[in-house]
């Protein structure tokens, strides 16, 4: 790992056997505990009871917000509890408990064609997305530029990679019905320069489209390369100010696994209840990338990768700079999750923290150009005025300052504190 300017170069550790033209299907799991709370505040209310039978792909919660959320079945079986269980993220949540019936019958039209769906509408689109579970908030501002997103740029995380190389066709369908829904002008579909060969497949395939709106970017591979202000940063040289959107600037950005769900949802008529997750790490007996349905618990799918060779001293849902250390394996996966990482001792750094010695490394690490150093100096004292001015506000809690320093200091968590106090 070295720092780059406005970035980590880092040792990758993408176990590239992971990433093949076809991802394993595993058998669906036992039971499924799929939560109703979201970390971005929102709760959703079951629209099933307990004892109630339901087919993958039916409806079992929803919002009746104008941003609506909806959750779906993704095994078929019974409602065994509506209860509060443990959440990644939350510490625990109401969530609908599905014991199954091994039967993994799903609703009739899901698989089928939509007859026309080429010419839907911007709000027919919308509606869809809303009914089948893909999050998705309307931009208030007119969209000139779609950007998708497939840099992956964090270690370990092959899913975006595995998907894109497995199906091609469908991402660009998924990329033309995100396209069409924001009334867009220009498709940039980016990836890092680990990904030359699906950056080759995806040209030819936009040239034999004759699509001259889109086009794909390749950048190099650095943390946080696909943080959105940083894309919109170094791609289109339009920055961001802080507590403001990409929105403002014309641009969405959308990643890989969401523009499948979109191609999946509108054309194949399938809601969003499973996707492609990541497990690796030193521990992990078989790395790869499966596709897994939204709230296995983290225990069964560790089984589809043959365990864990040894025991991790650390389990991560998610990547290793963004993801969540987990606590249990009794932990459903959401459909955010794109990764479990096992890690062991030699990876997980557990030694003490010491005072900073002034290294400018996370200075120079820092993609958004601000004073890593001098903001945790700053919060430490409890002087929010100085952290605010060393640019605190502009912090993307991408965690390079944190990963990059020798002292081992909680740098994210002293930014956050700065933050919360001004
Ligand atoms: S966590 Fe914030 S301060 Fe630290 S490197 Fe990332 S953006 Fe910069
Ligand atoms: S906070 Fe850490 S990385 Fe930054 S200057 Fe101090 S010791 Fe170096």
């Amino acid at each position: 790992m070295k720092p780059i300017r406005g970035g980590l170069k880092l040792d990758g550790k993408k176990d590239t056997t992971a990433v093949s033209w076809t991802i394993t299907r595993p058998s669906p799991p036992r039971r499924v505990r799929i939560p109703l709370s979201f970390a971005s505040d929102i709760t959703v209310l079951p629209t099933v009871r307990v004892g109630e039978s339901v087919r993958v792909g039916e409806k079992i919660a929803e919002t009746k917000s104008r941003n609506s959320v909806t959750l779906h079945a993704s095994i078929s079986g019974k409602i065994s509890e509506i209860a509060k269980f443990p959440h990644p993220l939350l510490g625990e949540s109401e969530s609908v408990e599905i014991l199954s019936d091994n039967k993994d019958e799903s609703l009739p039209e899901i698989g089928h064609e939509r007859s026309g769906w080429e010419l839907l509408s911007s709000s027919e689109i919308q509606r869809i997305l809303g009914e089948s579970g893909i999050p998705w908030n309307q931009p208030s501002s007119p969209i000139d530029t779609l950007i998708v997103n497939g840099c992956e740029s964090e270690p370990y995380l092959t899913s975006d990679h595995s998907l894109l190389m497995s199906h091609p066709v469908e991402i660009l369908k998924g990329c033309e019905i995100f396209f069409r829904l924001l009334g867009a002008r220009n498709l940039l579909i980016v990836l890092e320069d680990n990904k030359e060969e699906v950056a080759e497949l995806l040209k030819s395939k936009i040239f034999f489209n004759t699509w001259s709106h889109a086009r794909v970017e390749v950048l190099p591979s650095r943390y946080p390369q696909g943080h959105e202000t940083v894309l919109v940063g170094s791609l289109l040289k339009k920055p961001i100010q802080p507590g403001h959107s990409v929105w403002e600037v014309g641009v969405v950005v959308q990643n890989v696994t969401n523009v499948y769900a979109a191609y999946e949802a509108v054309v194949i008529q399938k809601p969003f209840y499973e996707r492609v997750l990541t497990i690796a790490g030193e521990c992990v007996a078989q790395p790869r990338n499966v596709w897994v349905r939204i709230g296995t618990l983290v225990e069964d799918v560790v089984k589809y990768a043959r365990g864990f060779l040894r025991p991790p001293e650390k389990v991560v849902l998610g990547g290793p700079m963004t993801g969540v250390a987990l606590g249990t394996l009794d932990i459903p996966v959401l459909g955010e999750s794109r990764a479990i990482l096992g890690l062991p001792k030699e990876v997980v750094r557990l030694d003490s923290i010491e005072p900073c010695i002034r290294c400018g490394r996370c200075v120079e690490s820092c993609p958004v150009s601000i004073s890593p150093v001098m903001i945790t100096l700053a919060a430490e004292k409890d002087l929010f005025e100085v952290a605010q001015d060393y640019g605190a506000p502009f912090c993307i809690e991408c965690g390079n300052c944190s990963y990059i320093c020798p002292s081992k200091r909680p740098m994210v968590e002293l930014i956050q504190y700065a933050n919360a106090h001004s």
